[in-house]
């Protein structure tokens, strides 16, 4: 096995500690991301930007950077990427490993409607309502259609072309503490939330405000993958990357 460096694609808060803790453990490291971000947060190691030309370009960054493992630490909705990190691996018979923050499940007082797509969100949302929509900017156009409804679109980075909704009102502001998110929901009389089922912490104190307020969530479930070599923690990354490099 080459002593090649090891690529995380990445783009999520899991793939960052990763990276920070593989180049702690003396492993060099490449960070991908796909240059979403206006402004991401700083890595550990070497960091590269930009797509690689769909699963050939990956194939051929592979072999000419002589990777050697591939670890795919990208969101769970990122699915196209996700698909030419295995195709690539099992082309290059590169070691891989998906890291995968689990699902969200519902508990108790939690009112959630699941649907699999965009439309059935769209779909699904009563007249009237007043809608928390925590989705990226390239997922908003099928809401267009909902001049019935008020939506209040939270977003990280200022969409690049205005929004195409009837009525709404933009919120540059990543999700807050529990509380920030009581407030926020209050404040804008929040009836309904549309969000992704994208795991992890961060993004789970609107889920949490909603159960406590009463505010039902009308949850897109995540994509059907392919099965793969995938772990939910970076204990377990380590612990694979540990026995790739013959430490275990
Ligand atoms: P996607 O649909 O799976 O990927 C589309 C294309 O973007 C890929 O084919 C690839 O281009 C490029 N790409 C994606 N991730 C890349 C990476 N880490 N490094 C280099 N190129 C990458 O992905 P997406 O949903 O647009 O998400 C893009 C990135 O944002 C991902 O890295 C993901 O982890 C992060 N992110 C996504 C979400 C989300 O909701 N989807 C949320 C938070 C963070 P080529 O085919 O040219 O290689």
């Amino acid at each position: 096995m080459s002593n090649g460096p090891i690529l995380i694609l990445g783009g999520t808060a899991e793939a960052s500690k990763l990276a920070s803790r593989l180049v702690a453990e003396g492993h060099r490291v490449i960070s991908s991301l796909a240059g979403r971000t206006l402004n991401p947060a700083t890595l550990k190691g070497e960091v590269r930007i930009g797509g690689f030309g769909g699963a050939r370009g990956l194939i051929a960054y592979i072999v000419k950077q002589e990777i050697s493992l591939l670890i795919d630490a990208t969101h769970p909705f990122a699915t196209q990427i996700s698909d030419n990190a295995i195709l690539a691996a099992a082309s290059t018979k590169t070691p891989f490993v998906r890291l995968e923050r689990p699902a969200w499940h519902t508990k108790p007082g939690d009112s959630w409607s699941n649907v699999t797509s965009l439309q059935d969100a769209v779909g699904l949302i009563p007249a009237k309502a007043r809608v928390l929509l925590a989705l990226g900017r390239q997922h908003i156009a099928p809401f267009s259609r909902r001049g019935d409804v008020h939506f209040v679109v939270r977003m990280i980075d200022p969409p690049e072309a205005p929004l195409d909704l009837v009525d709404f009102e933009l919120e540059l502001s990543k999700p807050g503490k529990v509380d920030d998110e009581t407030a926020f929901l209050t404040t804008k009389r929040i009836t309904h939330i549309v969000c992704r089922n994208s795991g992890g912490t961060a993004s789970y104190t609107k889920i949490k405000a909603a159960r406590d307020l009463g505010i039902p969530v009308i949850m897109i479930d995540r994509p059907h993958r392919p099965s793969t070599h995938s772990v939910a923690d970076i204990e377990s990354v380590i612990l694979f990357v540990d026995e790739v490099f013959g430490s275990v």
